[in-house]
């Protein structure tokens, strides 16, 4: 295990200084295991991506069926793949009729580059307008909309023409006018806290939008599938976008990501030129079989509608003077102590209780819980008796610290 740590500190790319560190060989339902058998409550769902639990049987069942027929055959948009037409059937039937056709790409990020090429093609125009404390990817095009200075500051020059509004600041909307290509917004701002409109903000943001010729995007990478306490946010806010960005829970575990459109905004990439967004793996089979087994289980097991009881139990269950609020209506939590080093500390000492918790990348006062919607009531009010036993002794190392 030691040695295990070593290696891949010294032999992997890292992405901070402090990485979790936790070595796990197996996951199963809600559970993650170490290879010496200590087991952690998934409170995160590898950040809203296994939303039925880990190798749920009928993701399983269906990768091993799609392994057994074909990998990779050839880059996307060629040939035509069952895995991904019979997903992209399923899928669309679950939006709005104007959202009728379907890119897959590998990754969040992915969906996001390509959604913004398709909104600058179609319209025209370069500028792009995104919100502060948004999140939308790590490559470069995904990363000039990312509303952080510190995450982006060494990379410039940037994407230019790209403008940032403020999450339900309804003077905001002033900024988009005929120049405008796209506004990319996440319906409920994940990584700022879980920020969720107010004020009708996303209809007036529509509203705008649709009268300038400006083409609407949602990020839904993490409010897809059930995090919002409705299928997608589209549906909870009854707001339709031109264009839809989903990743994450998209692949069931697998990396799958996609952007979708009306028919004819998305042709605009097909020519002058052909091939304006290509990808090798877009749409991999094996992920869109996963992708498609995933949707059904949270179809069959009622989970988007289960998943209201579960969050209120949860709300109900964490009760202690230092959580000042727990935002969210669905099982995409922030759980607000205004406190960066208590939340600091819970999140790094969760693994101690046999919980994994963690960060918001633009909030530090809060930590996230995301669970697989698969976990019990019984597995909710244990890992909240962890939790509010991990927060009590947090509470006494800072005094202790302090004093
Ligand atoms: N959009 C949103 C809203 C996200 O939360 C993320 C990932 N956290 C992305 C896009 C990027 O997805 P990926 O990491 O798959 O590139």
């Amino acid at each position: 295990m030691i040695k295990n740590r070593q290696l891949f500190l010294q032999l992997l790319g890292q992405t901070s200084g402090s990485p979790l560190l936790l070595e796990i060989s197996r996951a199963e339902g809600v559970y993650l295991y170490s290879p010496q058998g200590e087991k952690y409550i998934d409170l995160i769902s590898g950040v809203s991506v296994n939303n039925v639990g880990h190798r749920h049987p009928h993701v399983i069942k269906a990768i091993n069926e799609q392994v057994d027929l074909y990998l990779h055959l050839m880059v996307y948009g060629e040939i035509i793949q069952n895995p991904q037409v019979r997903y992209a059937e399923k899928l669309l039937s679950f939006l709005p009729e104007s959202l009728n056709n379907c890119y897959f790409v590998n990754s969040g990020s992915e969906a996001v580059e390509g959604a913004l090429k398709l909104a600058r093609k179609f319209t025209g125009r370069s500028r792009i307008l995104s919100f502060i404390n948004s999140y939308h990817g790590s490559t470069h095009g995904a990363m000039s909309i990312n509303g952080s200075e510190t995450l982006k500051n060494k990379f410039r020059p940037l994407l230019p023409d790209v403008y940032f509004m403020k999450f339900n600041d309804i003077s905001s909307l002033e900024m988009i006018d005929e120049r405008v290509a796209c506004v990319v917004v996440e319906p409920v701002q994940a990584e700022a806290g879980v920020i969720w409109p107010e004020n009708d903000f996303l209809r007036l943001l529509r509203n705008k939008c649709t009268s300038t010729g400006t083409l609407l995007i949602f990020d839904e990478a993490q409010t897809g599938f059930g995090r919002t306490g409705k299928m997608f946010a589209i549906d909870k806010f009854n707001v339709v976008p031109d264009i839809l960005v989903l990743a994450k829970a998209l692949g069931g575990g697998m990396p799958l990501g996609a952007f979708i459109a009306p028919h004819d905004i998305m042709n605009t990439l097909a020519y002058n030129p052909a091939l304006s967004h290509i990808t090798t793996f877009g749409g991999h089979p094996v992920c869109c079989a996963a992708g498609l087994a995933s949707l059904e289980v949270i179809i069959n097991e009622n989970l988007v509608e289960k998943s209201a009881k579960k969050t209120e139990i949860f709300k109900e269950c964490l009760k202690r003077s230092v959580i000042k609020e727990i935002r969210g209506e669905g099982l995409l939590m922030a759980v607000e102590t205004g406190d960066k080093n208590l939340t600091e500390y819970i999140i790094k000492h969760a693994p101690e209780y046999g919980l994994l918790l963690d960060y918001f990348l633009f909030c530090n006062t809060a930590f996230r819980i995301s669970p697989p919607f698969i976990i019990s009531e019984d597995e909710i009010k244990l890992a909240c008796g962890k939790l509010m036993n991990l927060i009590d002794d947090g509470l006494k190392y800072l005094d202790e610290k302090l004093s």
